[in-house]
């Protein structure tokens, strides 16, 4: 019988004098996962937000806003997101959201995060300065904006806007904290260092209150500002510390902004421009995840990596692609080839299916994880909280079924192990965050970070694995979940 002990907060070849054992009987310890993209106080602040995933028309969009205006408190914004038009008859327009909600402000994000659908009353905010570069304003014939923003013009808004608190964000991500230990969750990779999630893990983290590991992400642009105050990547201790620099090259396959080879979608950094930033961010000591969509965005940025490789190379930079959604099969070998990872997310393979068939007709290297590792890339998996759920067993299923539903695995060819999930959700996210040595394995000597679920998912039939269930989470040697009623009794 396999014995795993642990004491001071790592684990231990034997165990300590007075040791409690306790027996796991059928049950299985897994490295704790790492969700290498997460939002995470926008993924909290959803837990509360009206939800939108799966609504099939503009109208029941609307009538959920309706429902759940009642609960605005005064001067507040009706929050919502997860919507997402392409199969709706009719198109979001600020005028039927006007007739429910006159005067609350209201702000919905697509479920890509890359449009913003607001009423009149979140519109006139603006006085009319609605426009960005790289940004798309929806207008109708007589030139007035519908209500309906798309990429930087989308994010200015919210920026300038619509953005929460910082006290609404710390109150909502500790309710996300619960949330995601009860899902084996032990680190993350954030990527709302825009909105201030470092103050926001900072406040928890003094009141003892922040339960996983951090590797937080800051915008590119801050670059000059990092610099100045002599920040550098890995500043921080055992449980949060900045990480990367994130920028995008380009829009997404739902907003029908990736940037294809065939020049169709948005450029929102060059690869020139990239190169630049891979240099400079690499002169001041700091890796870059760059969000990658579409074919064209993902050679670019392959392009722009390699032609800075002598840059951040010598330095041992882990650089990242987020996304990398659509690869042309050149790139295949390019991410292993040129020491950058591909930080994908299973989950997003079997929820897009219909609209990569759609829009991507006749691409064959959409979500290609098994192509990836076939070519040897470092594959690390997320969940892009909240585009989809924070729960790093369902993206795990989602690599191995490649369905979500009674259909047939989509290009089953591209699924992965279990044993590969579990590696992209576990070992390669620690590698990206330097922490190799410290974690990710339950080796003797490595933290104690570690869930316990209800049985083997490496032994059970495919159709068992969606049953898989936390029983507890543990980092450092801390429960931070336990089931109830508790698993050794
Ligand atoms: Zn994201």
């Amino acid at each position: 019988m396999p014995r795993l002990a642990v004491r001071d907060g790592r684990i231990t070849a034997d165990p300590p004098p007075g040791a409690r054992p306790v027996d796991l009987g059928g049950c299985c310890v897994v490295p704790g996962f790492n969700d290498a993209h997460v939002h995470f106080p926008t993924w909290s602040l959803g837990l509360r937000q009206v939800r939108l995933e799966g609504v099939d028309s503009r109208a029941e969009a609307v009538a959920r806003v309706a429902d759940a205006l009642p609960s605005v408190a005064p001067g507040g914004w009706l929050r919502g997101l997860g919507w997402r038009d392409a199969t709706w008859v009719e198109p979001p327009h600020r005028a039927v959201l006007d007739a429910v909600a006159p005067d609350v402000p209201v702000a919905l994000m697509s479920r890509d995060y890359h449009s913003l659908w607001l009423n009149s009353a979140a519109l006139s905010r603006a006085g009319g300065d609605l426009d960005a570069p790289g940004g798309v304003v929806e207008r109708d014939e007589r030139g007035e904006p519908i209500g309906v923003l798309r990429e930087n013009a989308a994010w200015r808004f919210r920026d300038l806007h619509s953005l929460p608190s910082l006290g609404e964000m710390i109150e909502a991500s500790r309710e996300g904290l619960r949330v995601a230990a009860s899902r084996g969750v032990t680190a993350i990779h954030d990527k709302d260092g825009w909105m201030g999630s470092f103050e926001v893990f900072q406040h928890l983290h003094a009141r003892d209150e922040l339960t996983l590991r951090v590797w937080q992400s800051q915008p590119a642009d801050r670059l000059p500002h990092l610099r100045a105050v002599g920040l550098r990547s890995g500043f921080g201790d055992d449980m949060l510390r900045l990480g990367y620099l994130k920028l995008f090259m380009d829009g997404t396959l739902g907003s029908a902004t990736a940037r294809l080879l065939d020049g169709s979608g948005v450029e929102l950094t060059s690869r020139e421009r990239l190169e630049e930033v891979v240099r400079e961010a690499a002169a001041a000591g700091w890796p870059v995840a760059v969000h990658a969509i579409g074919d064209g965005a993902n050679r670019a940025a392959l392009d722009a990596f390699e032609a800075s490789a002598g840059a951040w190379h010598p330095l041992g930079l882990r650089q990242r692609i987020e996304h990398a959604q659509l690869l042309d099969a050149a790139e295949l070998p390019r991410f292993a080839e040129a020491g950058v990872a591909a930080s994908v997310q299973f989950s997003h393979a079997p929820s897009d299916r219909d609209l990569a068939d759609r829009f991507w007709e006749g691409h064959q290297g959409a979500y290609a994880y098994g192509a990836l590792l076939e070519h040897g890339a470092r594959l690390a998996n997320g969940s892009d909280a909240p585009v989809e759920e924070l729960d790093p067993l369902k993206g795990i299923v989602a690599g191995v079924l490649r369905t979500l539903d009674e259909r047939p695995p989509w290009r089953p060819e591209q699924a992965v192990t279990f044993e590969q999930a579990l590696h992209a959700t576990c070992i390669e996210p620690a590698w990206l965050a330097r922490d190799e040595r410290r974690r990710g394995t339950l080796a003797p000597g490595m933290l104690a970070d570690l869930v316990i679920l209800d049985r083997d998912p490496a032994g059970c039939p495919p159709e068992e694995l969606n049953q898989v269930k936390v029983l507890a989470t543990m980092v450092g040697g801390s429960f931070t979940f336990v089931s109830d009623p508790p698993f050794w009794v």
